[in-house]
């Protein structure tokens, strides 16, 4: 039904599954960078065909909007949320048998992206990123309460607090939680043509401007981390960094991330969560990508039919 070589297929019909090398055909589970391509014939919910027009100039897209299904000879295919960004989505390939491919995907709730629905296969591929009882997410709100803490004591202060966010994503999310709460935030021109789609597509991120000079009095600053390309901006001379991302929940981080705070938002599942998916699928058979090896082999020691996706593997 499927086949992994570097990269994953579905063998009939024929297309490729987060590819980021053009192919023929293929289904895009959304618009971070390592998940897109020019394709010939792209696969995507229609948020995630507006962002990839954005990033790409993609032409040829069919929609396939989340819970509608789409008919190919020989297989059905339906997108369900997945919760990690704006427009993701999960695919169903109902064939032979039902295939689930998760893309990256989170189960607790966010303050932008569509809530997660997951429903059941006899066979599941899934990002595991998160794969380790390290990580395991602190209440959303005691996240949401340190973010906003930290933010409000550096403008009291008078000092910019700077939030390295991805700029899809992480940045819109950060945005709406922080307007929510009455700040003023200023995004980074990369972020702003971001959040431009999420509001056309109806997701409110309140008032912000978008950053050219410092402004004159202390208002949040959303940027990229630096390993993300954007153009250059000059910041203000006092500011706190502050990183927001599920790595922050590991020892050191703060450090690592060359910022003074690291709060642990993340828009991926935790430890927890990929077990509750698997829980709310019940495949016969489950393939992890991206994750560590430890997980399989922690799947495997609860009984579960897990092995990593990855060199060659055929189903
Ligand atoms: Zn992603």
């Amino acid at each position: 039904m499927f086949y992994y070589d570097d990269g994953l297929w579905i063998d009939r019909p024929r297309f490729a599954i987060d590819v980021c090398r053009g192919q023929r055909a293929a289904f895009i589970s959304h618009a971070h960078g390592d998940h897109i391509a020019r394709h010939g014939l792209t696969y995507a919910t229609p948020i995630t065909i507006n962002l990839l027009q954005h990033r790409l100039g993609v032409r040829n897209c069919i929609a396939l909007p989340c819970g509608v299904p789409h008919d190919l000879p020989g297989a059905q295919l339906t997108t369900y949320p997945a919760g990690h960004i704006l427009g993701s989505a999960m695919l169903l390939v109902s064939g032979a048998e039902r295939l689930l491919y998760t893309g990256d995907f989170k189960l607790s709730p966010s303050a932008t992206a569509e809530p997660a629905e997951v429903p059941r296969a006899d066979i599941l591929i899934m990002e595991s990123s998160f794969g380790d009882p390290r990580f395991r997410w602190p209440p959303r709100e005691t996240v949401v309460d340190q973010l906003i803490n930290t933010v409000g004591e550096a403008i009291a202060k008078g000092v910019f607090p700077v939030i390295r966010a991805y700029a899809l994503g992480k940045a819109q999310e950060v945005t709406r939680i922080l307007t929510a709460a009455g700040f003023a935030v200023t995004q980074h021109p990369v972020i702003a043509a971001m959040s431009a789609i999420y509001e056309a597509s109806g997701c409110s991120l309140g008032n912000y401007d978008v950053y050219r000079t410092a402004p004159e009095t202390p208002s949040a600053l959303i940027f990229p981390p630096r390993t993300q390309k954007a153009g250059y901006y000059e910041l203000p001379t006092r500011t706190v960094r502050i990183a927001v991302t599920g790595w922050a929940a590991t020892f050191g981080s703060r450090h690592q991330l060359d910022v003074e705070h690291a709060i642990p938002l993340s828009d991926h599942a935790d430890f927890d969560e990929l077990l509750q998916c698997i829980d709310m699928v019940d495949p016969k058979q489950i393939y992890c990508t991206h994750g560590p090896t430890t997980f399989v082999d922690h799947l495997r020691s609860l009984g579960l039919p897990a092995q990593v996706l990855g060199a060659k593997t055929l189903a």
